[in-house]
């Protein structure tokens, strides 16, 4: 097991925010505890500039104020049925079952959400939060687009202000996106440093946070980030899981044999696990993107390659150098492409309650295909890597087992990706 380094941690940022990052907060073995809140075996907590520790302090005593108030639930609720479409659906895929000739495989349907995905999930509960906290205007950050387009969905919807930050490549690479959140009425900042990507966007969101943080809110988007923000990303989704807990009890009058689920920071997995985590017997089973081959950069399976240290406040795995430089990552779904891990993860792994494996750009693009001629559904590309777990496990598993499998998102947005890389006639 990894422990907490007493050292001082490299900060990606900290050379670009002049001072400010000034020594990252290293929390030594005196200092935390396991029951910390924000901590997950030693993964997790905050490692922040000391301008940002009271920014997170609100938050955290914002949203557990209002994870108390009745008020706020109903909102949400509400919001989540007459705005984003839950509950959805659990389907029982009988095509694919029977084709698998395995156990029988139920299909969790984030994908028919309004965005297309899960995240609205998070979008929503922060933007609530937002609200509650006097503040008017969101940052984000973002890589391939998807979190920029549903944090300018939600922001749209409250009216409040919105600027994206995304590298000047991503922008290039994601044209439409940017139009999308440009539509939607979102200011795009391109990021013209460094690699002219995420992680440089995450600098620019980092350093505009520092500086307007009486105002903004930083609307994180994944299981991620300074504590309360993986903590309570998490509980935004754990409506996957609670749905489907009571959907699979109604349908097969048990719980799952496994819960299948694609990882990129780990928002829709950690959501479709949690509430299975006491079911010891339900074993949950995380996909990472295998990309392309094991070397690093390409691939973003942070366990196959990374080891423990610190992104964007928070300590988990994370994929880097020898000389603890962020690697670059590659995987043919945007959404899985990035170099760490949420730190909630990283613990169920420690603790052996879950397990992480990887899926091949190819595996996923097989998975993409089967699903959409047994089923009909064209899933994500990060969704196919659950599908394609599903397809490697069912010959080893016995017909009386039920496999829950997440479909995080719906495919339209990679149909140019889908285009350029199979040979359909
Ligand atoms: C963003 C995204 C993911 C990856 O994010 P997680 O936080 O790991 O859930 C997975 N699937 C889809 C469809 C996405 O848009």
């Amino acid at each position: 097991m990894a422990t907490v380094p007493k050292s001082t941690v490299r900060l990606p940022m900290s050379r670009k925010i002049g001072g400010t990052w000034g020594p990252p907060r290293v929390l030594s073995e005196q200092t935390h505890s396991k029951n910390e809140p924000g901590r997950f075996g030693v993964y997790g907590g905050r490692y922040v500039p000391e301008t940002l520790m009271a920014a997170l302090d609100e938050l955290e005593r914002e949203y557990l104020k209002a994870k108390q108030d009745p008020k706020f639930r109903k909102r949400l609720d509400e919001l989540l049925r007459t705005y984003a479409g839950r509950p959805t659906p659990l389907f029982f895929a009988r095509r694919l079952t029977e084709k698998l000739g395995g156990p029988k495989i139920y299909l969790k349907r984030e994908d028919l959400l309004h965005t297309g995905a899960h995240k609205i999930n998070n979008c929503l509960g922060q933007a609530l939060l937002v609200e509650r906290m006097g503040k008017h205007r969101v940052i984000a950050e973002t890589g391939a687009g998807q979190h920029g387009v549903a944090t300018a969905t939600v922001c749209a919807l409250m009216g409040f202000e919105c600027v994206v930050y995304m590298g000047t490549e991503d922008m290039r690479r994601q044209e439409l996106n940017v139009f999308r959140m440009r539509l939607l009425g979102a200011e795009v900042r391109g990021v013209d440093s460094g690699s002219r990507t995420l992680k440089d966007a995450i600098n620019e969101a980092m350093r505009d946070w520092v500086t307007n943080v009486r105002t903004t809110h930083y609307l994180l988007g994944s299981v991620l980030g300074a504590h309360p923000y993986p903590t309570m990303v998490r509980d935004f989704h754990r409506v996957i899981g609670r749905e489907a807990r009571a959907q699979v009890l109604k349908a097969e009058g048990k719980l799952p044999t496994a819960v299948i689920a694609c990882v990129g920071g780990g928002s829709n997995a950690i959501g479709a696990f949690y509430e299975f985590i006491k079911d010891k017997r339900v074993k949950l089973v995380g996909v990472e993107a295998g990309g392309r081959g094991e070397s690093l950069g390409d691939h973003a399976a942070r366990f196959r390659g990374g080891k423990p240290g610190v992104l964007q406040g928070t300590y988990s795995y994370v994929l880097q150098d020898a000389g603890g430089q962020i690697a670059l990552t590659h995987s043919v779904s945007a959404g899985l492409d990035y170099p760490s891990i949420g730190p909630e993860h990283a613990g169920l792994r420690d603790a052996g309650r879950a397990e992480y494996v990887p899926a091949s750009d190819k595996e996923a693009l097989e998975a993409t295909i089967l699903l959409a001629r047994t089923e009909g559904i064209i899933p994500a590309l990060e969704s196919a890597h659950a599908v394609a777990e599903v397809i490697k496990r069912a010959p080893k598993m016995k017909k009386s087992d039920v496999v829950i499998v997440n479909i995080s998102g719906r495919g339209d947005k990679d149909i140019g990706i889908l285009r350029e890389n199979l040979d359909i006639e």
